[in-house]
């Protein structure tokens, strides 16, 4: 194994290396963590030390790290054709064999993709789709989209603004015009003395109301993430996704699902969607696509949309590197191997349930911890200040982090999102590796209660 200088590497960093979503000047004081390499849900840092990956990098390495097949089929197509386009009635085979088997691993409905090279770039071409779906529909004013608060959709001027992060949006004057939110399905704060059932058909009248107050007239789409990530495993209660569609439906709105941590397996089945119970009309994805071999993305475009696309003729839109014939083919080997392994499957059978019984018996006992809840391999818990009232923390974020650094300590990776602390393993984690991970994951929440608390 190579050899690092861990000081010149985090020296070099600090000079030239601006890191997304950082404070740079309190990273480079501290030094970043230097990750060298990596095999099944295991990290090797610099200094030596074996880190378990809780959150599969970022919510993406489905496959587990280290595999030896999909080097080997990124190298044989870079010798083949390591690129063309697919602007100029051109395609190529690595590009059409992956949208072909898309196809057979996507629900029915939804024989069409168009790619993109993150969940970034699906989400602003979903939102330029289904503008542009309207306006062939001869309805150019259905413009508007509707996100909620505290959904992630990435990073770019659209994704950012469909996002209801309020502090990427206080950084550069977002959202944009024609993007507007409604409030989460997060029984814990805001379902007051609802049932989580009811809780959940009145979060989705939350969206009839926002739809009937700009008009249903001027409604592109509802979007969200079947299960929101990144604003913190937030489920909402099995009422709210089918009282949407519902609603979606009776106004002529699109159902847009953000597929991009849902998809591929996450939640047990193959898309998010089809564990929450609903269909959307358009899903984005990226991430587990490729399982984060190469940067990859894909807009799943259902056939109701897709027939109103090809009726309009040029949709001026796509990029560069779309439908890249090597991150084609490793997404092709990855979505192959999920499959063919049976490792979606056994997300759902075995290791799915075995993780969600487990993480709700290791965190069951914890005084400040409360909302245990996960499906598949996704799962989190919120720390509480009080759980006999629902009462959070005050300073919102404070103790997630320091719990999270504990973790970090301890050589586990997990997140935390606010007071929410999340993890999404490699899909390929082993019964044995759960149990291990949770047993660290135990000790470190036993010295946050007691060292951080008291
Ligand atoms: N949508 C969702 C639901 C996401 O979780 C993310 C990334 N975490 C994105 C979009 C953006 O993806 P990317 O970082 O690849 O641009």
């Amino acid at each position: 194994m190579k050899q690092h200088n861990t000081e010149a590497l985090r020296q070099q960093d600090a000079a030239h290396h601006l890191h997304p979503f950082s404070d740079m000047q309190s990273l480079n004081q501290q030094g970043a963590r230097v990750i060298t390499h990596a095999d099944g849900i295991y990290l090797w840092d610099s200094e030596g030390n074996k880190i378990i990956d809780g959150m599969a990098g970022l919510w993406c390495v489905n496959i587990g790290y280290g595999r030896k097949d999909l080097p080997e089929v990124a190298k044989k197509q870079m010798e083949e054709l390591a690129y063309y386009n697919t602007f100029f009635k051109t395609t190529h085979p690595a590009v059409v064999e992956l949208s072909t088997l898309l196809n057979e691993v996507a629900p029915q409905g939804f024989s069409h993709v168009f790619y993109t090279n993150s969940g970034s770039e699906s989400v602003d071409t979903m939102m330029r789709m289904v503008r542009r779906y309207w306006d062939v529909q001869g309805k150019p004013q259905k413009k508007t989209l509707i996100g909620r608060w505290n959904g992630y959709h990435g990073s770019t001027i659209g994704g950012a603004s469909l996002g209801g992060m309020t502090y990427m949006h206080e950084q550069g004057d977002l959202p944009i015009p024609g993007v507007v939110h409604v409030e989460q399905p997060w029984w814990y704060k805001h379902g007051k003395d609802m049932t989580p059932d009811e809780f959940g058909l009145q979060a989705a009248r939350w969206v009839e109301e926002k739809i009937l107050e700009i008009g249903a007239d001027k409604v592109a789409a509802f979007v969200g993430e079947p299960i929101q990530g990144a604003g913190g495993v937030i489920i909402p209660p099995a009422t709210y996704w089918p009282e949407v569609e519902r609603i979606c439906r009776k106004y002529d709105v699109l159902l847009v699902a953000d597929e991009v941590i849902c998809g591929f397996g996450r939640t047990g089945e193959w898309f998010g969607h089809q564990t929450l119970g609903f269909r959307p009309d358009i899903f984005t994805t990226a991430k587990g696509l490729s399982s984060g071999y190469l940067p990859i993305g894909a807009v799943f475009v259902g056939d109701r949309v897709a027939e109103g696309l090809l009726a309009g003729g040029d949709f001026n839109h796509g990029f560069t590197y779309s439908g890249h014939p090597v991150a084609a083919a490793v997404a092709q080997a990855n979505v192959r191997a999920l499959r063919d392994e049976g490792i979606v499957e056994r997300v759902k059978n075995e290791t799915g349930p075995y993780m969600q019984k487990r993480w709700r018996e290791t965190f069951g006992n914890f005084a400040h911890v409360d909302d245990i809840r996960g499906v598949g391999l996704i799962q989190a818990f919120t720390l509480v200040k009080d759980r006999s009232k629902r009462e959070l923390f005050p300073d919102w974020g404070e103790m997630g982090m320091k719990c999270r650094d504990i973790f970090f300590r301890n050589n586990l990776i997990m997140r935390a999102c606010g007071d929410h602390i999340v993890s999404a393993p490699p899909l390929v984690i082993s019964k044995e590796e759960i149990d291990k991970m949770l047993d660290v994951a135990a000790r470190c929440v036993e010295t946050f209660e007691k060292e951080v608390l008291f």
